[in-house]
């Protein structure tokens, strides 16, 4: 658990002052901000939009079970098989033994943060079986050995150079190819993997209730071949994405797309709600839902938590956080990163081993305004924080600051004791490793109680 908290106070030490990392991702973030307003134009009431989503998907949440069954009856209908699963391992070992049946050595997967979450790539690579990523950022990031850096934009810490060095080092090409050539090579490349693939995985941006259907949503069309151009399609799904009607996509779609990239809409939107029907042309023999939970029953089972569920993964809340612009999505070395990451890896792993996320906030809840669905980001790190105090999982050192603080702060005398050079010296030497980057915390000579009590004769 300490591992985990430590590495993390390594990791982001050490990004913080990378000045190169700073340029990359102030200007990819730049470009998002420039083109958000644009999306949100399209919008007559945007708040409103939004508040009507949180309810949507406060409705789904609600009756997540009936929900649930609603989607497996009708997807089941037309003939698509629905697997639950209760934790990562169990829906490994189902996309295994899918993958075996059908003697599949390649399968190709478009962009999924839960396939992320339950480390497929590793998994079916440990089973002798190829998978290729699809979506370009994706497939940049597969390259280089690397998790995805954001939960929209996987490669955004790289710039276009980078990525020409990375492909001239691993695929032989010109290494001062511009992003249209490297488009193409990726391209060419990719294409021969969907006609060899046998399966083919995506995950869900919504599954709908009433219809039975899965919404994917993505801007290359890579995500249509991986479901169509393979015999077999796999989605792999958390239990949060549903929602209660199609018509509710008339709504979420576009608020997907503005806060998630800015767009009035992207460019491929699908609904599938099953294999290929008789007659049909298109599609795959055989298809496969599986709803994973993963600890997101968990999240359901605390009330003060459960809003958390209603994110739609646009990654608003990553671009608008000074910290993740500060430490990068790596430093997390969650699957989630970022605000939404720190409120919801705690709940859906462990408390104990994650609650250092809850501090990797400023508390501006810069989050909780930019959130597309309105999720009281900032309140919800609070309430981790505070669950961790309840739970004692504090360490020893910070209870003990904490009772001085606390003693402190109820004393004036005590407070009006240190003069302001005395506390610069006591704040320099507590916080060696704030200086160790930063100029020296001054500290004015006088407290403001002195300053107040000299100007106004009382205190
Ligand atoms: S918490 Fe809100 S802003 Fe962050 S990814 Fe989810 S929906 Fe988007």
């Amino acid at each position: 658990m300490k591992q985990t908290a430590e590495q993390f106070r390594i990791k982001s030490a050490e990004k913080a002052i990378d000045r190169a990392h700073r340029k990359t991702i102030n200007f990819n973030i730049g470009k998002y901000n420039s083109v958000v307003p644009g999306g949100k134009s399209q919008f007559a009431d945007l708040m409103l939009a939004r508040e009507r989503a949180k309810n949507l998907k406060w409705r789904a949440i609600e009756s997540l079970d009936a929900s649930l069954e609603s989607f497996e009856t009708e997807i089941s209908k037309r003939g698509a098989h629905v697997l639950w699963a209760e934790d990562s391992a169990q829906a490994l070992e189902q996309i295994r033994k899918i993958c075996e049946a059908k003697n599949c050595r390649t399968l190709v997967k478009s962009k999924s943060m839960v396939t992320e979450e339950i480390h497929l790539n590793a998994f079916l690579e440990s089973h002798g079986i190829e998978s290729v990523e699809t979506d370009l950022g994706e497939y940049i990031q597969q390259l280089d050995g690397e998790s995805p850096y954001h939960i929209v934009t996987p490669a955004m810490h790289k710039s276009k150079e980078d990525v020409a060095r990375l492909f001239a080092e691993k695929l032989g090409t010109a290494p001062d190819l511009n992003p249209s050539q490297l488009t193409l090579v990726a391209r060419d490349i990719l294409r021969a993997k969907y006609a060899e693939a046998e399966v083919g995985v995506t995950g869900a941006n919504f599954i709908i209730a009433d219809i039975g259907g899965v919404a994917v949503t993505e801007n290359e069309g890579n995500g249509r071949l991986s479901c169509s151009m393979p015999k077999t399609h796999i989605v792999i799904v958390g239990i949060e994405k549903v929602i209660p009607s199609m018509t509710d996509l008339g709504l979420f779609w576009p608020l997907l797309s503005t806060f998630g990239t800015g767009q009035r809409i992207t460019s491929y939107n699908t609904i599938i709600t099953g294999p290929r029907q008789p007659g049909e042309t298109d599609g795959p023999d055989e298809m496969y839902v599986i709803l994973l939970d993963n600890g997101r029953t968990n999240i359901l089972a605390n009330a003060r938590q459960r809003e958390s569920l209603y994110c739609i993964r646009c990654g608003a809340c990553l671009n608008a956080c000074p910290v993740y612009k500060n430490i990068g999505g790596h430093s997390y070395a969650a699957t989630y990163s970022g605000p939404i990451g720190s409120v919801i890896t705690p709940n859906l792993q462990s408390l104990g081993e994650w609650k250092h996320l809850s501090h990797a906030s400023s508390l501006c809840g810069n989050c909780t305004e930019v959130c597309a669905v309105r999720i009281n980001l900032h309140e919800l790190l609070l309430d981790n924080r505070h669950q961790a105090a309840v739970e004692g999982l504090a360490p020893g050192s910070e209870k003990m600051a904490w009772k001085m603080w606390r003693m402190a702060m109820l004393r004036r005398k005590w407070m009006n004791m240190a003069n302001g050079a005395v506390k610069t010296r006591m704040i320099n030497l507590i916080g060696k490793a704030w200086t160790k980057n930063h100029g020296k915390l001054e500290f004015p000579r006088k407290s403001f109680n002195q300053q107040w009590t000299e100007k106004n004769g009382r205190r």
